[in-house]
């Protein structure tokens, strides 16, 4: 991949609704990952396409700046899309290859941004902040995220985080 100046087309924010054409791209997913991002959509009450161009555009205006090669583009869009599903499925646990906002999770920063109030918790299972990923351990003190999304995973925070977080 060639050097660009900053606005590539890739970090572009998207044009307004009213200029864009929009392409159709297709894609081979399968069935358990098609039945996820149905699942997640209809939460979000949105369409199924729209649901992925939302991840899409995170994703791309995401990492600009920050990854330069296109496989490792690809590679975040395919392990968003993955934790996407996962979600979807209400997963309470946080897989391995859990990606922490901090690092650009976008799953991670979409499960952040739904949390409506913090709890001060005891830690028994071993577990990673959602946002900067840091494990917290049994016995230690942190924060479990309250939300009204019944089918969302647990959302952690470390104390760190909440004190240099004051406005997201
Ligand atoms: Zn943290």
């Amino acid at each position: 991949m060639t050097d660009k100046p900053r606005k590539s087309r890739r970090g572009r924010r998207p044009a307004p609704e009213s200029e864009r054409k929009d392409r159709v791209i297709q894609t081979r997913v399968p069935q358990d990952l098609e039945d996820s991002l149905r699942h997640a959509a209809e939460r979000e009450r949105v369409t199924v396409s729209h649901l992925i161009r939302n991840v899409l555009e995170d994703s791309f205006r995401l990492v600009d700046g920050i990854v330069a090669d296109s496989s490792q583009l690809v590679d975040n869009v395919a392990r968003d899309a993955r934790r996407l599903a996962s979600a979807a499925k209400g997963q309470a646990r946080a897989p391995a290859t859990f990606v922490p906002a901090d690092q650009g999770g976008t799953v991670a920063r979409a499960l952040l941004e739904a949390v409506d109030a913090w709890q001060e918790v005891i830690v028994n299972k071993p577990t990673h902040c959602t946002q900067c990923g840091v494990t917290l351990s049994r016995g230690q003190k942190a924060l479990r995220g309250l939300t009204t999304e019944p089918a969302a995973p647990v959302v952690w925070l470390c104390q760190a985080c909440l004190d240099k977080d004051p406005a997201g």
